[in-house]
């Protein structure tokens, strides 16, 4: 058997059976000269959803398993689905450490895990529960990796432990730190190939659809009380395509403030910021150096700073270890590199008042995380104060992912997932904020939508 599949070490090869039949067509379909499908013209559906990434897809999938009568597209504005944050990130599954005990968040990841675990294995895709531990490198971190103990079992994260120095020696002997929170169930998996399987299962539904190069660039109210989506390939301004369907649901990412405005949501709130995480990555032959996904202590006035250590069990860019994500502005929505710009993008920013006081606020921390996006010594010394042998030449570039966050007044980081209900006479509903760990989360997320949306549509 040909395997595409770089094979993990210990593992069997058919494994990962479920990915080799995804990635087969997927490898041998052409992007760029897609076969004509319904895609052209008019076509009708009960529900619409604009953006396929993890969320988007994991909805479409609830909603088509809830309700056996109901057809469903999903809208995308990419060639292919999860192309944008669901596809650009450090894979790992939390277990639900860092989100505030009763919010949505926190009982979203902790379901959204197990489900996500559960998924990989139904469909033999690419998963590990490798194991984190979140480093204290002084007593006074210390306290935080207490906090995050309690808050964790808080949450019902299971396995917790706190364990001290020589522990941590005996599982990463790599690791320098004072003390450390073991997290047995975090885990590491493939969310852009998560987003392919979803893809899969609803086109294979027969009631499901799935619009690629379908930017949806306008919404309006038809007579008969529908909703037309008017949109089309993002790069061409005609002709046009267009989709009728009787509710709609946007999770747009990056771009989840424009869409909800285009829908009649309300464009002041929830602004959206965007932020580039740069990776590297362990050389091949130091890709052993640690064993577990290992996290410093969290900083950062509310986004996920903070230069952890990841295995991945990524296909694409072959399975790594990589280090990283800092947070640095972006001067471009999708700003995956430093010099990307985009005179609409930056003066979003520069008219966000939410995010200017986030910015004062954490002061260094902005600048910092600026320096540290251009300079790989910089970026190097924070992983250096809990893995101190590492040295620059053992690592290269890797990737980059952008994330969007949106700031509430004050520049506080919104510490939960938004909805925006009962848009455009009742038949839209938003996602206003799905930041980490929203790919974890997604199932679970789906079923929260799906709640919603019976809720606010009355449906059986
Ligand atoms: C660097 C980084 C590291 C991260 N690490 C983790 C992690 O380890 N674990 C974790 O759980 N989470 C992590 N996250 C967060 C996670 O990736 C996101 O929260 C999640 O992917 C959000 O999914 P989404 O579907 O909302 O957004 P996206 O994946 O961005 O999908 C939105 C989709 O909407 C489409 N779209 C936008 N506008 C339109 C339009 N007008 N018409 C049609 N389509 C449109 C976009 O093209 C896109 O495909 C990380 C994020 C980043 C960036």
């Amino acid at each position: 058997m040909l395997h595409l599949w770089p094979q993990l070490p210990g593992e069997g090869g058919d494994k990962y059976e479920g990915a080799e039949k995804l990635l087969g067509p997927l490898r041998a379909q052409n992007f760029a000269n897609p076969a004509p499908d319904k895609t052209v013209g008019h076509d009708h559906f009960d529900v619409a959803i604009v953006g396929g990434g993890i969320v988007g897809l994991a909805t479409a999938r609830e909603l088509l398993k809830r309700y056996p009568e109901i057809t469903v597209a999903v809208l995308e504005k990419e060639p292919e689905v999860a192309g944008q944050q669901t596809g650009h990130n450090s894979g790992v599954i939390h277990a639900g450490l860092y989100y505030e005990p009763g919010s949505t968040m926190a009982y979203t990841c902790v379901r959204g895990a197990d489900l996500m675990y559960a998924y990989c294995e139904e469909h033999k895709l690419p998963v590990q529960r490798c194991g984190k531990l979140v480093v204290a490198c002084n007593p006074e971190e210390h306290k935080q990796v207490e906090k995050l103990y309690r808050q964790g079992t808080a949450n019902g994260v299971k396995g917790l432990e706190i364990i001290d120095s020589k522990q941590i020696t005996e599982l990463e002997p790599n690791v320098k730190a004072y003390s450390a929170l073991y997290s047995p169930n975090t885990g590491i998996v493939n969310y852009w190939l998560v987003g392919q399987s979803l893809a899969d299962e609803i086109r294979k539904s027969g009631r499901g659809d799935i619009k690629t190069s379908f930017e949806a660039k306008k919404f309006e109210k038809t007579k008969e009380g529908k909703v037309r989506i008017t949109g089309g390939e993002k790069i061409m301004d005609g002709p046009r395509l267009q989709v009728t369907a009787n509710k709609v649901i946007t999770c747009a990412g990056l771009y989840s403030d424009r869409v909800a405005g285009l829908t009649g949501g309300n464009p002041r709130k929830h602004k959206v910021v965007t932020f580039r995480g740069t990776y590297y990555q362990l050389k091949p032959e130091y890709r052993t150096l640690i064993k577990h996904n290992i996290y410093p202590v969290p900083s950062g006035g509310g986004i996920p700073v903070g230069v952890h250590f990841t295995p991945t069990v990524d296909v694409r860019r072959g399975h790594q270890a990589i280090i990283g994500p800092g947070a640095c502005i972006t001067f471009s929505r999708e700003g995956y590199r430093f010099f990307d710009f985009k005179l609409k993008d930056v003066w979003d920013n520069l008219m966000n008042g939410a995010f200017w006081a986030f910015a004062l606020k954490n002061f260094n921390l902005s600048l910092g995380e600026l320096y540290r996006d251009l300079n790989q010594a910089a970026f190097l010394s924070s992983a250096q104060k809990y893995i101190p042998c590492i040295t620059g030449d053992m690592v290269e570039p890797s990737f980059a992912g952008v994330m969007a966050q949106v700031f509430e007044s004050g520049g506080i980081a919104a510490k939960d997932f938004i909805f925006e209900r009962k848009v455009m006479d009742g038949s839209i509903l938003n996602v206003r904020n799905a930041p980490s760990p929203a790919c974890t989360a997604a199932l679970a997320i789906g079923e929260l939508i799906a709640d919603t949306a019976k809720e606010d549509w009355n449906w059986k």
